[in-house]
């Protein structure tokens, strides 16, 4: 990680807790995740005189990243992240670990996000790229890259949102074709929607919209819901012919319908609050 003439000290400074203050643009800064789940904002300053990276923590300040010029952000936040444990005890020291909560209290984005539907489970990398729009990046098969000005919240859930719909859509529309194949119901077509208020629904022409949020649900539930909608396809109504022909295929059906009364608490905050 040191390359060049650029060598890494941290600074002792002299502490006072009483009279710490966070700083105000907090949303617009780069932050260290402490290993306790902890998110502590630093600013960035270039120094040209600076020959090394030094971090800072004083009650004026707060937590100041001080660089030469020329080291790369995403330098900087691989040394952030290195430092979290000598900010932590720094923090624990001061008894101030709440002034960095207290700042980000607005910032929840996910550090990993559980699809329980398709037994998925991805890792968010949260990077600080200025002057780049909010995007997904899939690193591997199981981590996401979130960039983005970190202070753009709303754009970076929405980038989220986009990268669910996409696996939403690569994900769903197999398992209803497995299902439809599995009970001899057929449907016309599929398409995955953003809806607020309903997990699915099914035209007169067979047609079936999903909710990819439907991505959340436990996998009974993710199923019951499928085969909701492609009972539809024979009886398009709620009548009792219509729940007779789900329970041919689903004997626990009371059990999954009380289930769905809770099923919107599957949705994570950090979506479900989103506008
Ligand atoms: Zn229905």
């Amino acid at each position: 990680m040191c390359t060049g003439r650029v060598s890494f000290t941290r600074t002792a400074p002299a502490y006072n807790a009483r009279s710490f203050s966070a700083c105000r643009d907090v949303a617009t800064m780069p932050s260290i995740h402490l290993a306790d789940g902890r998110r502590v904002p630093y600013r960035v300053r270039v120094s040209p005189r600076s020959r090394r990276v030094r971090l800072t923590l004083n009650p004026r300040d707060g937590l100041v990243m001080v660089t030469p010029p020329g080291v790369d952000r995403r330098q900087l936040a691989e040394l952030a992240h290195e430092w979290r444990d000598w900010v932590a005890r720094q923090l624990d020291a001061l008894g101030i670990d709440d002034a960095a909560d207290a700042a980000t209290a607005s910032v929840s984005l996910p550090d990993c996000i559980v699809l329980a539907g398709i037994e998925e489970q991805w890792h968010v990398l949260h990077r600080h790229t200025p002057g780049v729009s909010a995007r997904v990046l899939v690193r591997d098969e199981r981590s996401l890259v979130l960039g983005g000005a970190a202070g753009d919240l709303s754009e970076r859930v929405a980038a989220l949102r986009r990268w669910l719909m996409r696996r939403a859509r690569d994900t769903l529309p197999p398992r209803l074709e497995a299902l439809a194949a599995e009970t001899g119901l057929d449907f016309g077509s599929v398409t995955i929607r953003a809806q607020r208020n309903r997990w699915g629904s099914c035209s007169a022409h067979g047609d079936i919209n999903l909710n990819y949020q439907l991505l959340f649900l436990p996998p009974p539930l993710l199923r019951h819901v499928l085969l909701h909608e492609l009972c539809h396809t024979v009886e398009l109504n709620h009548s009792p012919r219509f729940w007779a022909t789900v329970r041919r295929f689903e004997p626990d059906l009371d059990a999954r319908r009380a289930e769905m009364r809770r099923s919107w608490t599957h949705v994570p905050d950090w979506l479900a609050a989103a506008p």
